[in-house]
């Protein structure tokens, strides 16, 4: 028999599981499952980006790169970052395949065994199961009390936050709450790492998905350029989930120690997937005409909500919001897939249970559908 690390046996299979094969098993028997579940845009990726991907295959760039990334596509990703005010050379910088692989890398190289990490309830589910497998501890800031906001729970995040802490991880917009932290919310994470000298992560994957909102990025507050590390993406900006692409950006030491996990492990991003990229970040029609939908869907679920006499926390970003549920969370959303056919993801699962993630990343008629149904079977 094998013997399996601690490493893996602390952690869990994504929480979101459940529900898929619920929904899968449902779906064979003929239900139609409205799924509002899931974490991606439902549009295809622009068409000028799959034709760069073609024409770059076209073009033989299907060998290895250089571990961090294509130059030009670095060179591009440091004017996108600049454009946001925050300073990297392209050797700043590291393409990695996804975000998610961004993040696991970062983790990897600043956590280890009895590392204290803070994370901001609800969290994204993958941070704690990253810093779960470097051996980190996790203290939690429960932000649903200040309907997600942080700016009125820095009394609270002051408090979690002491000398010991190493690694502060900031997503704003948020998923699952779309909640987009206000500057004087930053300016207090800030103030809060210059003094307990605390290294922060920065997720600012959903940052050019915003409805009237322009979010600061953190890394450009003054004192937080060399303690701040940006991780950024493709896949929901441009709709490229499944070609993984994404990056970092930070300090240059952090840059040569996660570079050496980045080559022993990646190698690198996919060569032509990373020139399918250069063309993404010419690419500004398609990525306004998502946001322009995203932000319709937003106001027409909220109002569907409001009729039923449910309020929620009204996102600004990102394609999510928290609907607030029973106490048992897990409970109504196994009920409202199975009575209802509509598939939520329990709040439990990013530690904030009592609510439910809807996604709004589906068409209005799917929408509308998904919250008739869980009104006429009782679920809103
Ligand atoms: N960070 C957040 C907050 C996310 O929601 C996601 C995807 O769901 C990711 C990172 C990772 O995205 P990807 O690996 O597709 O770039």
């Amino acid at each position: 028999t094998m013997e399996f690390t601690d490493r893996v046996s602390r952690v869990e299979p994504s929480a979101t599981l459940a529900i898929s094969a619920l929904a899968t098993e449902l779906e064979a028997e003929g239900a139609d499952i409205v799924d509002l579940s899931v974490g991606e845009p439902d549009f295809p990726t622009p068409e000028n980006i799959v034709a760069a991907g073609k024409d770059a295959m076209d073009a033989g760039h299907t060998g290895y790169t250089t571990s961090a990334g294509i130059l030009e596509l670095r060179e591009a990703i440091a004017d996108k970052l600049a454009d946001d005010g925050l300073e990297h050379d392209s050797d700043e910088i590291i393409v990695t395949p996804g975000a998610k692989q961004a993040l696991y890398e970062v983790v990897q190289a600043l956590v280890e065994d009895g590392d204290e990490v803070v994370l901001l309830d609800p969290a994204w589910v993958s941070y704690e199961a990253m810093v779960k497998m470097a051996g980190g501890d996790l203290t939690r800031v429960d932000l649903s009390k200040t309907d997600f906001q942080l700016e009125p729970a820095l009394d609270e995040l002051a408090a979690a936050v002491s000398d010991e802490t190493e690694l502060l991880v900031v997503n704003s917009p948020s998923n699952p709450t779309g909640a987009v932290y206000s500057d004087a919310a930053l300016e207090g994470v800030r103030d809060l790492a210059v003094e307990h000298d605390l290294t922060v992560i920065s997720d600012e994957i959903y940052k050019e998905i915003t409805y009237g909102v322009e979010p600061t990025s953190l890394g450009t507050l003054e004192g937080m350029a060399d303690r701040t590390v940006t991780v950024n993406g493709f896949s929901k900006a441009y709709s490229m989930t499944g070609w993984r692409l994404g990056y970092f950006a930070g300090p240059e030491e952090l840059i040569d120690q996660a570079g050496k996990l980045h080559s022993h492990s990646v190698s690198s991003a996919v060569n032509f997937v990373q020139h399918a990229g250069l063309e993404a970040l010419e690419t500004e029609a398609a990525v306004t005409e998502m946001v322009t939908a995203f932000e319709e869907r937003r106001d027409l679920v909220v109002d569907l909500l409001a009729e039923h006499d449910v309020d929620v926390a009204v996102p600004e970003g990102a394609f999510y919001m928290m609907l607030p549920v029973a106490e048992d969370d897990q409970a109504w959303c196994e009920g409202a897939i199975e009575d209802a056919h509509v598939a939520t993801v329990p709040g439990s699962a990013f530690g904030t249970p009592g609510y439910a993630r809807i996604s709004y990343a589906a068409s209005e008629e799917r929408l509308e559908e998904g919250i008739e149904r869980l009104a006429e079977e009782g679920y809103l």
